[in-house]
């Protein structure tokens, strides 16, 4: 099975430290407001990994993080905490209460849109709020290690110590000058981050912890790489995300995981989805820009749909948002529906030939849009039709696209119906 690996730009062999268990961990919501479908496209992606490594019969313990403090504004430590910025949206009081509340309306939303995108849960959802002793424990491990230095602000960490920081984002050495010159307040260096910070004296701070003498809260980083190691171990097989965690996130995490344990790599692959992009920008938050999935549904467009379009582009690629091309997708996904009820309900064998190349596309840094392909291939083929049914919801363990749900029953569609359906299909 190969998959490519950020980490060493190329695709690779994949083998798990300790076959046939595979541990795995996917960066999660922070759950400050509903997540659009540029970050949906995100957690297909990871499902459709997760889907391959099952078929290939791995035992799969999949970690996902739920970020619900310390997150702030700007990725570069400053700005507000995402979760306090809610709240005065909201017009919510600045209790804990309501901060809990906020947090748990929009994990609620997130796990329900991942339900109707067919896309399956975790082994275990961890929220930051809920593992702070371990991110203390992990920042004095650095600390005591000597990674660290102390601001009025915070806790940093010095990413000049770990000379192999800059090796998952490929930031060149002039890109390393470049940051010395921009202003770093008490930084030294641009690339150091906040592993810690300290509440403010004119800062109202809802949730605060005691730690390293003061009050204070995590940075956004330090949580995955506790609760990462907390639940699949000092060394595990994949990290995913988007591709906008290479160069802040996952460079911060690798080095607080690599430096807190001294292991050289201790995640062996790291692997990202491309984003959905709008009018050529990137779907966003910050930038107002986002569709969530809720409005595409609105639109007649159903979340199988948009599955079936994230499943049309390759992960690695760019996927181009617009209505018309949702619009395509809808039709693609209800053509197929029909061509499978024409199929009739019995089932009959996986075809041997169709088996090689679903593993192939599968197995080739999961190729999925070479799958969709193959399903039209075997509607082609003279293969008998129960054969066929059986070899395309064989497909489906990895699409998710529900085919084995499309109803059979039969029904009666007037004729002149019937002749337009297959004018459009020509
Ligand atoms: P966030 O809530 O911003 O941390 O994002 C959650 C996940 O969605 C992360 O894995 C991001 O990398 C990913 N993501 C954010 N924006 C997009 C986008 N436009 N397209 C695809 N994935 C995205
Ligand atoms: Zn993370």
């Amino acid at each position: 099975m190969l998959l490519y690996n950020t980490l060493t730009r190329q695709k690779e062999e994949f083998k798990p430290i300790n076959s046939p268990k595979v541990s795995m961990y996917c960066c999660g919501p922070t759950v400050y407001d509903y997540q659009h479908i540029g970050n949906m496209r995100t957690y297909i992606f990871e499902d459709i990994l997760k889907r391959t490594l099952k078929y290939n019969k791995y035992k799969v313990k999949h970690i996902m993080n739920i970020t619900d403090i310390g997150h702030l504004v700007s990725d570069a430590d400053e700005g507000e905490d995402k979760m306090m910025k809610a709240l005065k949206r909201e017009n919510l009081p600045a209790t804990k209460k309501s901060m809990l509340k906020l947090a748990d309306k929009y994990t609620n939303a997130f796990q329900g849109d991942l339900k109707k995108l067919n896309i399956q849960d975790p082994n275990k959802y961890t929220k930051a709020t809920k593992h702070i002793k371990e991110q203390i424990k992990l920042v004095q491990i650095l600390i005591n290690k000597g990674y660290t230095y102390e601001t009025a602000d915070g806790i940093y960490f010095d990413s000049t110590k770990y000379a192999d920081y800059a090796k998952l984002a490929l930031l060149d050495g002039q890109e390393l000058q470049a940051g010395k010159r921009v202003d770093l307040s008490e930084k030294k260096d641009i690339h150091d981050f906040a592993l810690w910070k300290f509440s403010q004296a004119n800062e109202n701070r809802i949730m605060e912890w005691k730690a390293f003498g003061k009050k204070g809260f995590p940075g956004w980083h330090i949580e995955c790489s506790a609760m990462s190691m907390k639940y699949l171990g000092e060394h595990f097989d994949i990290h995913c995300g988007g591709i906008d965690h290479i160069p802040v996130h996952h460079t911060n995490e690798r080095a607080q995981n690599n430096c807190a344990t001294g292991i050289k790599e201790s995640v062996n692959f790291w692997m990202h989805g491309e984003f959905l992009v709008l009018d050529k920008a990137k779907m966003s938050k910050s930038a107002g820009s986002f569709i969530i999935l809720r409005n595409a549904i609105n639109k007649g467009i159903s979340p199988l749909a948009y599955r079936y379009f994230c499943l049309m582009t390759h992960y690695r690629k760019p996927l181009s948002f617009s209505w018309s091309a949702l619009e395509s997708a809808q039709n693609g996904l209800d053509n197929l529906y029909y061509e499978l009820q024409k199929l009739g309900n019995k089932k009959g064998n996986f075809n041997s030939e169709f088996k090689r190349k679903l593993l192939d596309s599968m197995n080739d840094d999961l190729n999925m849009p070479q799958i969709l392909a193959l399903i039209f291939e075997v509607l082609k083929s003279n293969l008998k039709n129960e054969d066929k049914l059986t070899t395309i919801l064989e497909f489906d363990k990895v699409l998710g696209l529900n085919l084995n749900k499309v109803k059979k029953e039969k029904i009666n569609i007037p004729l002149n119906i019937k002749n337009l359906a297959e004018q459009r299909l020509k």
